[in-house]
């Protein structure tokens, strides 16, 4: 297929505004506005059923309609801060295909009313920012960035913004901290971004993927956009595939494309002699899908979509496929993921920040064969015991593999302990 997000695939060098222009770069953004309301494209992007590319899923149009028009000014936030183990889709989409995106950050702004938006970037990315700068200095100079744009009364400046490295920074309200100067790490909620959101004014936070799809929808409306993927989970995405396979990279697909088509077709398999074992489907926070002799065909036809991957027992988060096979057991997989998360933990609530420390040292145990049958008992009580009661997502995501590789895998355990 034609990609929509990956359009550098198709056309050499779009990463150039010139290219960009002559393959109807920013034609959409002047199209929304000079001839579209703001509520125009809200609805439509509503009805595009597009859900944030981020992890979470969450229709983007219901999200902006969310946004008070009593309290002025509202800011636009674009989270950049791509740190998931296993995803690295957005970062292709920056440095390859970067003005049809700063496209999409331009045509939220406008939807919402906000006059400011800012790209987040993880602190790794300086190079990334250092072009993106470099892009909107060209946007502004022709003209797509600045006052009155297109003759109109509408004004749009974009910014980004560095952060210094740390993943909870991707989660949103933390991100907004951060760009306020202050420590990165998450509020409290409510109240919630779309009312208090950067400097205490509404603000809508959406993925670098998900503000990508804008200028498509804009140019072919929500039927146009609906004729990928499936009813419930329209559209495209980019499914970053990594671990044990040939040919690991990023691909766009429709929604509902199966494991199948991904793993064997596009990735070219697993290396010879190899077995397929687990897959984490949203990177290093995923439930762990368990591929056996009984379960290969029904995980493999399995659509991934926002409700397939579900059946199976997982989510599909961002799409970052991880491929496992029969050489990693699941003691060395959960002791990679927690070593992670208590590095990554902002120590702002106890169950989170003690609760990893431990499983950190737990899984330690596990995997280096000096464990108990109690200690695999007493980890998933940790996990079991954090679950639900941390303040962010971050604390839940860093329980979900280690509880369904004990549960899915008990044989890998059962090897490690004495008795
Ligand atoms: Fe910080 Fe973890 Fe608590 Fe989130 S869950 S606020 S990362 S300590």
């Amino acid at each position: 297929m034609t990609h929509l997000l990956f359009r550098h695939r198709d056309i050499p060098e779009i990463n150039k505004l010139q290219v960009y222009q002559k393959n109807g770069g920013f034609a959409n953004f002047k199209k929304a506005v000079t001839s579209l309301q703001p509520k125009q494209i809200v609805d439509e992007v509503k009805a595009s059923g597009l859900r944030g590319r981020g992890g979470a899923g969450f229709p983007t149009g219901v999200k902006w309609s969310f946004l008070p028009d009593t309290i002025w000014p509202h800011y636009v936030v674009c989270n950049a801060d791509e740190s998931e183990p296993g995803t690295f889709k957005d970062r292709e989409i920056m440095e390859s295909n970067p003005f049809q995106f700063l496209e999409g950050v331009a045509i939220a702004c406008y939807a919402v009313g906000a006059n400011e938006g800012y790209v987040y970037l993880r602190g790794e990315f300086f190079e990334v920012a250092k072009f993106l700068d470099q892009c909107i200095a060209e946007m502004e100079k022709a003209g797509y960035l600045g006052d009155r744009l297109f003759g109109t009364e509408y004004s749009l400046r974009l910014k980004t913004h560095l952060g210094a490295g740390a993943y909870i920074c991707g989660e949103e309200t933390a991100l907004l901290e951060s760009i306020e100067g202050k420590r990165g790490q998450p509020r409290l909620r409510p109240p919630f971004p779309a009312v208090v959101g950067l400097y205490g004014k509404p603000t809508v936070i959406n993925n670098v993927e998900t503000l990508t799809n804008l200028p498509y929808i804009i140019e072919h409306g929500a039927a146009g956009y609906r004729q990928f993927g499936t009813e419930k989970s329209p559209g495209v995405k980019i499914f970053s595939l990594s671990g044990n396979v040939n040919k690991p990279g990023n691909y766009e697909l429709p929604l509902g494309a199966t494991f199948r088509e991904l793993i064997f077709g596009l990735g070219g398999g697993l290396p010879e002699g190899r077995k397929l074992r687990a897959i984490m489907p949203a990177g290093a926070s995923s439930s762990i899908i368990r591929v056996d002799n009984a379960s290969f065909e029904r995980v493999m036809d399995t659509p991934m979509d926002y409700e397939n991957v579900q059946n199976v027992g997982s989510l599909l988060g961002s799409a970052s496929v991880i491929v496992i096979d029969d050489s990693h057991p699941m003691d060395w997989v959960i002791n990679k993921t927690i070593h992670f998360f208590k590095h990554e933990s902002c120590g702002k609530c106890t169950p989170c920040r003690d609760g990893n420390y431990w499983m950190q040292h737990l899984t330690e145990r596990i995997h280096e064969g000096h464990a108990t049958e109690k200690d695999v008992v007493l980890l998933k009580s940790v996990a079991g015991q954090m679950l639900g009661k941390c303040l962010c997502a971050l604390g839940d995501f860093s329980t979900m593999a280690v509880t369904t590789a004990i549960e899915r895998f008990p044989e890998d355990f059962e090897k490690k302990v004495k008795a």
